[in-house]
């Protein structure tokens, strides 16, 4: 077992230091036979437009704190993506928007490293048209700033997440 690539240092069942945890996926203990699937978890982000603009965020907490991000969040056990969509964007946003107003993009995996543990994401996208770009921010302990980019000055570079790189550049950026 690599060490290194293990956020596990004994089996957290019988402390035995002999188990397989390839890939970060599936912890299996050849000691008790414990098995534990680190499974990767579903999360939302929403692209909101304002003429030719898009909203990013800008990160204030790790990972990748000041970079540019997009509202959105992990999606909560029994809650479906449209759900937590707006909850997110109602935590983060004081903005209360409807599962009606979003339209669905894409998906997208990502990486997240919190607190040395590495999760693995499917984050799903989604569209919001607004009306007015007067949004502020609620949730300040997550986000510093919030800025409105036309779509043909659009620096990915500036972008933290692969999954929100990956889909800016692919669909939005000029
Ligand atoms: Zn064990």
């Amino acid at each position: 077992m690599d060490f290194q690539t293990s956020f596990f240092t004994y089996c957290p069942n019988c402390q035995s230091t002999d188990f397989d945890f390839n890939d970060l996926v599936k912890f299996h203990c050849n000691a008790c036979e414990f098995v534990y699937y680190h499974n990767i978890a579903a999360a939302v982000a929403v692209v909101f437009t304002f003429e030719d603009k898009l909203l990013f965020t800008v990160r204030n907490e790790d990972p990748d704190k000041g970079t540019l991000d997009l509202p959105g969040g992990f999606i909560d056990p029994k809650e479906n993506a449209e759900s937590a969509a707006c909850r997110e964007i109602k935590e983060e946003l004081d903005l209360d928007i409807q599962p009606s107003d979003l339209k669905y993009i894409t998906t997208s995996p990502n990486q997240y490293l919190y607190k040395n543990i590495p999760y693995r994401t499917m984050d799903i996208f989604f569209e919001c048209a607004l009306t007015s770009d007067k949004i502020s921010i609620k949730a300040r302990n997550e986000i510093k700033d919030l800025v409105w980019i036309k779509r043909n000055e659009i620096d990915v570079s500036m972008i933290g997440f692969v999954s929100i790189k990956t889909v800016i550049s692919d669909r939005y950026s000029q």
